[in-house]
């Protein structure tokens, strides 16, 4: 009896989930054996970690156990750390032993880019997964704690700067425009005292968006107390804020209690070191999502880079497109292992929607602009249309939002 392929699957995000679900429909019974390694338990909305960062949503609420989603019987799952891959001998090194593999799924999802700017990754934090996300929160709420009860009264510690205003940015500026007042009201401090700051490199906020939906959260969130320092460089950052540059050998010192660095993202550092090319640790990958030069390789998610012809740039590292890849992906081992072809990967783009707080939202949906408590309430859809693709109704039921108003 010739021995059942084994598919390995790095990463429970987004993509290493819908791979692994979709493998679980698509195989034939006992057609291969699926082992899917996380480095945690859980999996974790990635797409939710601006609100556990902020504290408008507990990071408990962000997460659920990779367990209750998978089918035990036909998927083993594996607790451990990837720390190192290596495609020429076709192995996986852990924090828990060495895993061997016929067919490799990348998905170990995003980190966040610092452009090797000074100071930042030592005195900036980074909405980068669950546990960065808690540690956020609990930085401001000690900062605010702090300053209310320090006999010297500094108010720097109540100054939040946000670097970029990208979707991320903005997203995390919405959440905190509602949690500052509460904060505040938690630790008796006015609200005049604490300052949040938007700083973004481009000339605008959210560049390359529609502007009108662009100037509609512009003016939501500056009606709510956000400031925004646009086309001003975070060129370095120390323990005491960031410094912007303002012009040609201009320069601003903005002293802050809390950096939030928000200004893009990378791939996976464990995909850098191994031997596939990459490039800000994407791995430009073929057609039917295989890495070039490893045919047994897959990359899914924020680890893959695709150009998209029309644009001639890439494709945005999004979770839409990573759950629709590894539908993709599964298929395509299905059918290397039927010996059949592979299909092409073509992202079905429904549009893009940025939610400015839980009751307001910006976005662009089927091509039509949408803002305010609707797109707010089809922000909310899709979360639970994503819990739904890879938990069913049950996950929705568990973990779905609910509160529309
Ligand atoms: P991830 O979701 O990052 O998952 C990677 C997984 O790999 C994680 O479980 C992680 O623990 C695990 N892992 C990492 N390293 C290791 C290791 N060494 N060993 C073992 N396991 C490891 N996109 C949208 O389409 N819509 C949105 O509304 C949206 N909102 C966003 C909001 C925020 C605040 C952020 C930060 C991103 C948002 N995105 C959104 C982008 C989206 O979250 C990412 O594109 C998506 O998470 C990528 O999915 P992934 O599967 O590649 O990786
Ligand atoms: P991004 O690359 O989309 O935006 C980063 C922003 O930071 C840009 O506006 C950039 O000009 C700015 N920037 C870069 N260097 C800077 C500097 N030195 N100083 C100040 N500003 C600087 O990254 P992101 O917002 O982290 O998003 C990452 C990915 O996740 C994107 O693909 C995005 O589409 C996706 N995402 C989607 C949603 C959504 O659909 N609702 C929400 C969040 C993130």
């Amino acid at each position: 009896m010739l021995k059942r392929p084994s598919i390995l699957v790095l990463g429970a995000g987004y993509g290493g989930l819908m791979t692994v679900v979709n493998l679980q429909k698509v195989l034939g019974t006992d057609a291969a054996d699926i082992t899917l390694i996380n480095k945690n338990e859980y999996h974790y909305e990635s797409t939710w970690l601006h609100e556990a960062a902020a504290g408008t949503m507990l990071s408990e609420e962000v997460r659920y156990d990779i367990k209750e989603v998978i089918d035990s019987v036909k998927t083993k799952f594996v607790q451990a750390t990837v720390e190192e891959i290596d495609v020429v001998g076709k192995r996986v090194l852990t924090d828990s032993g060495e895993y061997t593999y016929d067919y490799l799924v990348i998905g170990l999802g995003f980190e966040g880019e610092t452009f090797g700017i000074e100071g930042l990754d030592k005195y900036a934090l980074s909405i980068a997964n669950v546990k960065a996300a808690r540690y956020i929160r609990e930085h401001i709420e000690y900062q605010f704690a702090t300053w209310s009860t320090d006999p010297v009264k500094d108010d720097s510690r109540l100054t939040i700067v946000v670097g970029g205003a990208g979707f991320t940015g903005i997203e995390f500026l919405g959440e905190l425009a509602n949690r500052v007042p509460e904060l505040c009201k938690e630790f008796d401090i006015p609200r005049e005292k604490v300052r949040v700051i938007c700083v973004e490199a481009a000339p605008m906020v959210l560049p390359g968006f529609d502007p009108e939906l662009v100037n509609y959260a512009v003016g939501h969130l500056e009606a709510k107390g956000i400031e925004f320092s646009i086309g001003t460089p975070v060129v370095e950052a120390t323990p005491e804020g960031v410094k912007i540059k303002k012009g040609d050998d201009q320069f601003e010192f903005i002293k802050a209690g809390t950096v939030v660095w928000a200004a893009g993202v990378r791939g996976s550092s464990v995909l850098e070191a191994s031997q596939i090319e990459s490039m800000r640790a994407r791995v430009k990958v073929e057609k039917d999502l295989r890495a070039p030069g490893f045919p047994d390789v897959f990359i899914v998610g924020d680890c893959a880079l695709m150009i998209n012809e029309e644009t001639n740039r890439p494709y945005p590292p999004t979770a839409q497109i990573a759950m629709q890849q590894g539908e993709t992906i599964a298929k395509n081992i299905n059918a290397l292992i039927k010996g059949e072809d592979t299909a092409e990967f073509v992202p079905d783009l429904k549009g893009t929607v940025c939610s400015l707080g839980e009751d307001d939202a910006i976005g662009v949906v089927f091509g039509k602009k949408v803002t305010g408590k609707r797109a707010s309430f089809m922000k909310k859809m899709i979360d639970n249309r994503a819990l739904f693709m890879v938990g069913g109704a049950k996950l929705v039921m568990k973990k779905g939002k609910f509160n529309v108003l």
